[in-house]
């Protein structure tokens, strides 16, 4: 097979100190593990727009299309806040969301044992934790119509959304779930309000045909998503995937976040379909912004970059046990003590610089050979 290639767009902000970081480690996934990658690189975002008007380049979208996947740091920052919505930063990551049909998006919620303190939950109830949240990305009540604000027949002004789903656009999402879960711990959980939205009552019905037909040896539960809600905060371990919408995986996903402390360290992927090389379409990003209070300072954490890199070794290239190995070398540096300044307790201490960071978990990966 041809070297995989791999498109780095570090954007914004804390985006280009954060992805130096991972510069380090794809080099020395190649230098010690024969594993290179053809990496180029482009602009997104404000640094973009300040080159070409536009936060996403038409050259740039075209080269995303080509790649076996795509990197992204962060887009923002107060500088482009007065521009016009066309323009905006988040456009352009927008646009390569929606060109790229990225309708599966994979927020991991892992709790490093180290940091298990941090939590909002009791340290038994987090430690050790990790889950894996699919959220469609493309379709429901963000995108359906119609939408907007009129004013109904009384005179009244009302705001309309519409929950919309075809049931092919539910089936891969969800074979994109069960699929995942077979690398996993082989379950997957359904969340929908089925007890009052028909879309919901399809959403089942479809998640269970795709189950029966193509995925029997996966185990399957299905749990309206208020009560999954609950659950995700009084015994999250009782999870491995679970499988949601669009607007209910935006708020399960920033919930079971905050199970695991910082937003320094939650990576992110959203992947579409398979591509002829039979790789998905992806785009592996940190969920955090562009920090712009802290830009500039050496004090972004890197690790959520470097965990979005884990993800593009586990789902993009087939290296499940290199991705194993960085996560491991990330675990390590946390459990020797090294922490970022989002990462200090109450009780302080000396924070480490975001290219320290960087620094021990090459380390700890030639520590690893
Ligand atoms: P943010 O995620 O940038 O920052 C929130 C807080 O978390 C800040 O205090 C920041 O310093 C801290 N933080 C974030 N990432 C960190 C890291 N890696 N290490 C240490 N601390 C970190 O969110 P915000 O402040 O609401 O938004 C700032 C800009 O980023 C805005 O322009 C917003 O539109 C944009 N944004 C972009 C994305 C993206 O690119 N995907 C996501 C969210 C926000």
């Amino acid at each position: 097979m041809s070297t995989p290639s791999l498109l780095i767009l570090a954007g914004d902000g804390i985006g280009p100190e954060v992805m130096t970081e991972v510069r380090k480690i794809i080099d020395w996934f190649g230098a010690k593990r024969d594993l290179a990658f053809d990496v180029s690189e482009d602009l997104v975002g404000g640094a973009a727009y300040d080159v070409h008007g536009v936060p996403l380049a038409d050259e740039t979208m075209a080269k995303a299309q080509e790649v076996d996947a795509v990197l992204l740091g962060a887009v923002g920052g107060p500088k482009y806040d007065d521009l016009d919505f066309s323009v905006k930063p988040e456009r352009g990551l927008l646009r390569l969301r929606k060109e790229m049909d990225l309708y599966s998006n994979l927020r991991p919620a892992q709790c490093f044992d180290a940091l298990a303190d941090f939590s909002s939950l009791k340290k038994d109830v987090v430690a050790g934790l990790d889950i894996m949240i699919v959220r469609e990305l493309t379709s429901g009540i963000y995108f359906g119509e119609p939408r907007g604000i009129s004013v109904n027949a009384s005179g009244e002004r009302e705001g309309v959304n519409t929950q919309r789903y075809t049931e092919s656009e539910i089936a891969r999402v969800a074979r994109s779930a069960f699929e995942l879960a077979k690398r996993r711990g082989n379950k997957v959980c359904s969340m929908e309000k089925a007890n009052v939205m028909e879309s919901g009552i399809l959403w089942r019905e479809i998640v269970q045909k795709v189950h029966d037909e193509e995925y029997p040896d996966v185990e399957l539960s299905h749990m309206y998503a208020d009560a999954g809600g609950m659950q995700l905060c009084r015994w999250p371990k009782q999870f491995d995937v679970i499988v949601t919408d669009n607007l209910f995986g935006d708020l399960l996903s920033d919930v079971a976040a905050m199970l695991t402390g910082s937003l320094g360290m939650l990576p992110s992927a959203s992947l579409g379909a398979p591509m002829e090389n039979g790789r998905p379409k992806a785009l592996y990003e940190p969920v955090h912004g562009s920090a712009p209070d802290i830009a500039g300072q050496g004090k972004a954490n890197p690790i959520a970059c470097i965990l979005s890199f884990a993800m593009a070794l586990r789902y993009s290239f087939d290296q499940g046990a290199e991705a194993d190995r960085l996560e491991k070398a990330v675990e390590k540096v946390l459990a020797d003590g090294l922490r970022t300044a989002d990462l200090m307790g109450p009780e302080g201490g000396s924070p480490v610089s975001t290219s320290a960071m960087g620094d021990a978990i090459v380390a700890a990966l030639d520590a690893s050979l």
